[in-house]
């Protein structure tokens, strides 16, 4: 069994941190938020004062925090970055969703360090997040993905090996990219529906057997009442943010640009996250996005 510091335990980080200590990880955990450390402790994590501290003499630290600031902050450029104190046998596994030239830059400056560091963003949502059931989509070497790997299973089910440094954020920013069109597409269908007199339930359950089936509909239905345990049926709190969904689309159209790729529905869908952050709904769930279609009651 290995040390694990564990840094950013929100929506995402709280729950994987907690099915590493149920695996039966030492499982040092920090986060800005006292009520994030607070359910740590009950989840069996031990409580570390700050980062460093979490990270002293740590055989993995995996950190889930907002951006790639907070990634480089953490390990380069903040007082007292941890690449400084970890030791050489140390792996850092980042599963943060972050631009991939900054996941790049930041596990060369570990390797100057002679501490190994890979992308491993993840898909799946909170729900997967809780199950253990998350995709892992990993950029490093061959041996960096092996030795990560045993770490990974405590947390996730699909575990896959992108490329080198980096690799992993461009597929998941080609996902979540998808994943922003595909919401929005449903909430567009949805609203169509319900507008013609459909009960959005019956017509989510037709199109789910139907050729505009997608994971939306299926386990992530943006319309209160028609899904149990989703953020739509708890006034879109929890889930995935609308500023973060914001910030992956973001990622993609830099992405986009730097390739030269035509990503018209991807800028599309950016552009339909961007007004309803500009309504005041950047901290809801991104299945909030149906609100924009909705009539003003
Ligand atoms: P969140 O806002 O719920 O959690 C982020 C946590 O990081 C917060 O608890 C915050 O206090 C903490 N934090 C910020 N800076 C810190 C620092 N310097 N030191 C310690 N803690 C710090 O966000 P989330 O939904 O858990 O998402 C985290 C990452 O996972 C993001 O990059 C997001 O894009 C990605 N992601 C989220 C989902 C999802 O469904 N929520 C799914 C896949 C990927």
């Amino acid at each position: 069994m290995a040390t694990i510091a564990f840094i950013g335990l929100g929506n995402m980080g709280g729950p994987m941190a907690a099915n590493l200590a149920k695996a039966g990880h030492t499982v040092k955990a920090f986060d800005l938020s006292p009520k994030a450390l607070e359910t740590a402790a009950e989840q069996g994590c031990q409580v570390a004062e700050s980062a460093q501290h979490a990270a002293t003499g740590a055989d993995f630290v995996i950190s889930m925090l907002p951006a790639g600031k907070h990634v480089q902050g953490l390990y380069v450029t903040g007082e007292q970055p941890l690449f400084d104190l970890l030791g050489n046998d140390a792996l850092v596994i980042d599963c943060s969703t972050i631009d991939a030239e900054t996941a790049r830059s930041v596990a060369a400056a570990g390797a100057e360090k002679g501490v190994g560091f890979i992308d491993a963003p993840v898909s799946g949502g909170v729900g997967g997040a809780q199950a253990g059931t998350l995709t892992f989509i990993v950029g490093g070497t061959d041996a960096q993905f092996q030795k990560a790997q045993p770490i990974l299973e405590c947390m996730g089910k699909n575990i896959f090996h992108a490329g080198d440094h980096g690799a992993g954020q461009i597929a998941k920013v080609c996902n979540n990219m998808l994943l922003g069109i595909l919401m929005a597409g449903t909430c567009e269908a949805l609203n169509m529906g319900v507008k013609n007199g459909l009960d959005p339930k019956v017509l989510s359950d037709i199109m789910k057997q139907s050729s505009g089936n997608n994971w939306a509909l299926q386990v992530y239905n943006p319309v209160p009442g028609v899904m149990d345990g989703v953020p739509a049926s708890r006034d879109y709190q929890g889930g995935f943010q609308v500023d973060l969904m914001f910030k992956d689309l973001g990622l993609a159209m830099e992405v986009s640009q730097q390739s030269a790729s035509a990503t018209p529905m991807g800028s599309a869908a950016r552009a339909l996250f961007n007004l309803h952050k500009a309504a005041g709904h950047g901290s809801l769930d991104f299945s909030s996005l149906i609100k924009l279609y909705q009539d003003a009651e």
